[in-house]
């Protein structure tokens, strides 16, 4: 079986051909033409919008990972996809059949790219067809559903993963490598600011019944985590501020831009901001008693950008939802244990941190995390 190494480098070099071939190409197996004979992660997408899309043409340079199946409430995309991913009709299911799924030996995980209030019921009907699932962020809507979805697939005995796809990012694990090594010294101060201005008032995203809030749900979440893993450690209290300049857009209980802080236990402290009324917000900054590190963008699809103390942070580029899959299918298949965790304990805790963020904002009150 090919080391980790030897797929970086084989990606790598992917990744340096990729400006010279024709857009089609992109992501394309003929890229990298060398055999892989081990085991393969077949995955049926649920929801086949806009990330979904995405990930299923970045799965193409998988070489662990492959799209087998669709779950879509819309046939007419179903027959696109599976001309496009050539998909059996026997991999293709609806939001009403999806549990049939357990009578399908060909799928080994669901992927659930679909609004986030639909996270909870459709990661637990997957557990229950006895399949592993990937979920998209947020992972539920509150911690309630977290833990009830991190029960339902230890119930099913399978494996919830969260799409964390920064987890896996060459750069960003350059920096947490660096602040494990102690090249940051003591950590003091982490910053993430994550946002951008949101378009048409009618979807989804605005609509608190499907998106569970505002731009903390989608964008926001990005500075949670990314605090966490940054600073390498968990908070232990929160305080948070809303501001809302567009009542009739951002209705009740759709949060516009929300300030917050996090204390952890060292007494490093954070400052966030998360916002859907401001383009060019993506930015992560670390500050420590030895060094700094900081990333813009440091969030987005890239490439990533950044510069320690040291440098600038030179990691190759690679795409996010394929190294993101790729290493998705070796913690399943192989049970690999990745530098940052991804499963339903570490959704489980943004949320448990979101619904506090939620909760100082309507008391006004700095609010303890156990
Ligand atoms: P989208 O609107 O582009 O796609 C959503 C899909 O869900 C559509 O195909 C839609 O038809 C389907 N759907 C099924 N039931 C639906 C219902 N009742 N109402 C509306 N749509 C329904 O959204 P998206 O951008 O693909 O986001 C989907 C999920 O992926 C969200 O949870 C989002 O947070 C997450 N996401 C993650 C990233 C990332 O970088 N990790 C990026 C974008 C989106």
């Amino acid at each position: 079986m090919r080391t980790r190494r030897e797929f970086l480098q084989k990606i790598t070099y992917s990744a340096m051909v990729l400006p010279l071939l024709p857009s089609w190409q992109f992501g394309s197996p003929h890229i990298d033409s060398e055999p892989y004979e081990g085991p393969v992660l077949r995955v049926a997408i649920m929801g086949l919008g806009g990330y979904g899309t995405r990930v299923a043409e970045a799965m193409k340079a998988c070489k662990k990972a492959k799209l087998a199946g669709v779950v879509s409430g819309t046939p007419a995309k179903v027959k696109e996809w599976q001309s496009k991913h050539q998909i059996p009709e026997k991999n293709c299911y609806n939001y009403e059949n999806f549990d049939d799924l357990k009578d399908n030996p060909d799928i080994d995980a669901v992927y659930v790219i679909t609004p986030n209030a639909l996270h909870h019921d459709q990661v637990i009907r997957a557990a229950k067809a006895g399949k592993h699932v990937i979920c998209e962020k947020p992972m539920g809507l509150n911690a309630k559903e977290g833990e009830e979805m991190v029960q339902a697939c230890k119930d099913a005995n399978v494996k919830l993963l969260v799409g964390y796809r920064m987890h896996f990012e060459p750069k960003t694990l350059e920096v947490v490598r660096m602040r494990q090594n102690g090249d940051f010294g003591k950590i003091l101060f982490f910053q993430g600011q994550c946002g951008f201005r949101i378009g048409d008032p009618n979807q989804w995203r605005l609509d608190k019944t499907l998106a569970g809030g505002g731009s903390l749900m989608d964008i926001g979440i990005y500075a949670v985590n990314g605090a966490r893993y940054m600073v390498g450690e968990e908070p232990i209290w929160v305080t948070a501020q809303e501001m809302k300049t567009d009542p009739v857009k951002f209705k009740e209980g759709v949060d516009e831009t929300i300030l917050f802080q996090l204390g952890f236990p060292s007494g490093a402290v954070s400052s966030c901001l998360s916002t859907y009324n401001m383009n060019h917000l993506d930015r992560f900054f670390l500050n420590g008693e030895k060094g700094f590190a900081e990333m813009q963008p440091s969030t987005g699809y890239g490439p990533i950008e950044g510069r320690t103390h040291k440098g600038k942070l030179t990691q190759q580029h690679i795409t996010h939802q394929t190294l993101q899959m790729e290493e998705m299918a070796s913690i399943i298949l192989e049970g690999k244990e990745p530098v940052i965790a991804v499963d339903g304990e570490e959704g489980l805790r943004d949320l448990k941190i979101i619904d506090a963020i939620y909760k100082s904002c309507h008391t006004g009150e700095s609010v303890k995390l156990v």
